[in-house]
């Protein structure tokens, strides 16, 4: 038997987010309808993410895809790669933007959202929806 969900989810492995990203995902009710593909810098490696889209596609007939990314991911080499927060932020949403790009290149049905998750001062995660 069919079954579907609505979402596709793209996050990074970095543990300092899980839980965060499990109650942003709950509180934007994805959480149970969603695919969720957690690997080492997020979108940062496309042909894997388009990989997994077109399994989740073709299993379960996702609708949206969801990229999340973050500040200081040892992926990309950490907040110290970087001269400013905002040199920094701008850099990773030049890197969702290409991937939501690339995806809705080949996928043009699908809907796309981003978000950028960052650690503050107080140990909260906190996340800024993307609109571009
Ligand atoms: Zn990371």
């Amino acid at each position: 038997m069919a079954h579907y969900c609505k979402y596709f989810i793209v996050h990074c492995i970095d543990f300092r987010f899980g839980r965060a990203i499990k109650d942003y995902l709950e509180k934007e009710e994805m959480l149970g309808d969603c695919d969720i593909v957690s690997v080492a810098g997020g979108v940062k490696d496309a042909g894997l993410i388009l990989g997994q889209l077109e399994i989740s596609l073709k299993l379960h007939n996702v609708q949206e895809a969801v990229l999340i990314g973050h500040i200081d991911c040892g992926a990309y080499g950490g907040s110290g790669e970087f001269v400013s927060f905002e040199q920094e932020r701008e850099f990773q949403l030049g890197e969702l933007k290409k991937a939501r790009d690339m995806i809705l290149a080949k996928y043009p049905s699908l809907k796309a959202r981003m978000a950028l998750a960052k650690i503050e001062p107080s140990g909260e995660v906190i996340f800024e929806g993307i609109n571009a």
